[in-house]
């Protein structure tokens, strides 16, 4: 493959999603790589840990449509890489607000997707171990990814290629240094030609924004609380939105509910809790009683194929723009990966590409993405 980018020296701050796939690919692409984990490998303190996420083309918004039909040859790309399993295509549904379903129809239908829509009544003889109240969209091409594995899997393939990674090392400043930057850790001093900003909700917290006007946007840190609960004998769930507020409908998903069965855990279930901010000085991981009895309550009403009379819940953080897009972009020498505002996952593969061509200074020309002026 012709190459037009000379060989750079690579900094990424954050091995989660958007940094453990810009590490693989920038190193896959021959650059030199360091990554900077404040945690340990495969902790539980970010966003990206966990067994399982939803992967979905199903998007109110267009451009998350397209993306994520693009990030399925991707996505058995990296498998055939890593020998692992990572997404399965095991079907997906919306249901809810109207307005919702016929903004993801007209999205299926612009692009070629493939769907069904079923009355409420023909989708509980389907799926029996759901209840609806409105139509529903299936969709065959959606269904899990799996999280950790994937991140795994992406280092793995980073340190094949020559990357390498500091575990327990939090970047804690980054300043000028002529055309590129100096990222300062309790354990050192890396000098870098570029340096990609991957650290999720902590991303504010980093020393040395002033030096390079980074505009970021407005972020709401806030803390989500799953539950898995065990699935009840004979019933089986595809992946699932519930767009269940009305007035939600300038954005592609605010204010429901999802979930998805995640093998050998159960049926995990997500009620978003947009005002459950955070302050990561003080969390504990600990899942308070209510935010269980916030799942159980949906799945008693939703979900009659689970049982909720027990069930395993864990903290992660949900880090939103305030339209809940995602910022991608690069200033100078940095290079910035909001952290998708609680539906990135599914892009995994697609940002370390991006990431990696914004490192090359390789223009996307999609404007979503990018920073405020
Ligand atoms: C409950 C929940 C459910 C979700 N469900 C879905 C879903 O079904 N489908 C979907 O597509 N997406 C989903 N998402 C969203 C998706 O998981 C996130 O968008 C994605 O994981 C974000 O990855 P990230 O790399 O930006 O952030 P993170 O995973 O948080 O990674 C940031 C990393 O940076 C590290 N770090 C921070 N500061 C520093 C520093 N100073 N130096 C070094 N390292 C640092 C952190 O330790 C962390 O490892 C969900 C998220 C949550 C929380």
């Amino acid at each position: 493959m012709a190459r037009y980018c000379r060989l750079m020296r690579v900094i990424v701050i954050g091995t989660g999603a958007a940094g453990a796939s810009a590490t693989a690919e920038l190193a896959r692409r021959g650059h030199q790589v360091t990554a900077l984990e404040r945690f340990s490998r495969g902790h539980v303190n970010g966003s990206s840990h966990g067994t399982t996420r939803v992967f979905r083309v199903s998007y109110r918004n267009r451009p998350y449509t397209e993306w994520a039909g693009a990030a399925i040859a991707l996505w058995r790309e990296l498998e055939e890489r890593s020998g692992e399993h990572l997404l399965e295509q095991n079907g997906q549904i919306d249901h809810g607000f109207d307005g919702a379903l016929a903004e993801i129809t007209a999205n299926y239908e612009a692009g070629g997707w493939s769907y069904e829509r079923l009355s409420a009544e023909a989708a509980m003889d389907r799926w029996p171990g759901m209840r609806f109240e409105s139509d529903v969209l299936f969709s065959p091409d959606g269904g899990r990814v799996f999280a950790d594995r994937t991140i795994e899997a992406l280092l793995r393939l980073a340190e094949a290629d020559g990357a390498d990674l500091h575990f327990n090392e939090p970047a804690v400043a980054i300043t000028r240094d002529g055309d590129g930057v100096i990222v300062e850790t309790a354990d050192g001093r890396y000098a870098a030609d570029i340096v990609v900003v991957a650290a999720g909700a902590w991303v504010t917290e980093l020393r040395g924004w002033a030096d390079f006007a980074v505009a970021l946007p407005p972020l709401a840190v806030t803390e989500q609380f799953p539950v898995h609960f065990p699935i009840r004998p004979g019933y089986a769930f595809p992946s699932w939105i519930n767009h269940n507020d009305a007035e939600a409908s300038d954005y592609h998903f605010h204010y429901g509910a999802y979930g998805l069965e995640t093998p050998g855990e159960g049926l995990k279930v997500g009620v978003d809790q947009l005002e459950n901010f955070l302050d990561l000085t003080t969390r504990t991981l600990e899942v308070p009683a209510e935010a269980f009895a916030v799942a159980a309550d949906y799945a008693e009403r939703w979900l009659p194929g689970v049982d909720t009379s027990t069930g395993s819940a864990v903290s992660c953080l949900f880090t939103m723009t305030e339209d809940s897009d995602f910022v991608l972009d690069r200033r100078g020498p940095i290079v910035v990966a909001s952290p998708c505002s609680g539906h990135g996952f599914k892009f995994t593969p697609i940002l370390g590409r991006i990431l990696a061509d914004l490192a090359e200074a390789k223009d996307h020309g999609v404007e979503q993405w990018r920073l405020p002026a």
